[in-house]
């Protein structure tokens, strides 16, 4: 499993929901090819468009805990937000401030088809929007700020989801 390039036009498509218990692939060991992936990457987050899979699914790991998030949905959003430098395995080296919700109430699917409530708080619930935007053909560069379209800094200083 690869990361597809940046320039492949999967990653702005809107992705379909995914039936767990009736994918049109082994999403078994896709998933498990996704968490070896990000691991490589050093990423907190990976979003199944990455891979060239327009499904909406995502896998979240730091700090020991790990997520698999079919279908993610956000229920409730903290009014708090916090400004911090994202950055995104499909675009190694670009950082872009993103403004999000601190704390993130979100429902999703397990691969068992089970539905699931969780909070997510801090960096995971920052990676949990940057991966959703992902299933919404939502990617980093979308979010630049206009006016430093023209002067984009690719040095390395935020965090990588
Ligand atoms: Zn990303």
């Amino acid at each position: 499993m690869e990361l597809i390039p940046d320039t492949d036009p999967r990653l702005h498509l809107k992705c379909e929901p995914l039936n767990p218990r009736n994918p049109d692939f082994d999403l078994k060991s896709v998933l498990l090819d996704m968490f070896v992936l990000m691991r490589e990457h050093n990423g907190i987050g990976l979003a199944a468009p990455q891979v060239g899979i327009t499904k909406r699914f995502f896998v979240l790991q730091y700090e020991g805990e790990s997520f698999i998030c079919i279908n993610p949905r956000v229920v409730k959003a903290s009014k708090e937000t916090q400004e911090t430098g994202e950055g995104c395995l499909s675009y190694p080296g670009l950082t872009v401030p993103v403004r999000r919700p601190t704390v993130v109430r979100a429902t999703y699917m397990e691969p068992s088809g089970l539905v699931r409530k969780h909070t997510f708080k801090g960096l995971l619930a920052r990676a949990f929007l940057h991966e959703l935007d992902h299933l919404n053909g939502v990617v980093l560069p979308d979010l630049l700020p206009p006016e430093t379209e023209t002067d984009v800094s690719r040095q390395h200083s935020g965090q990588t989801l």
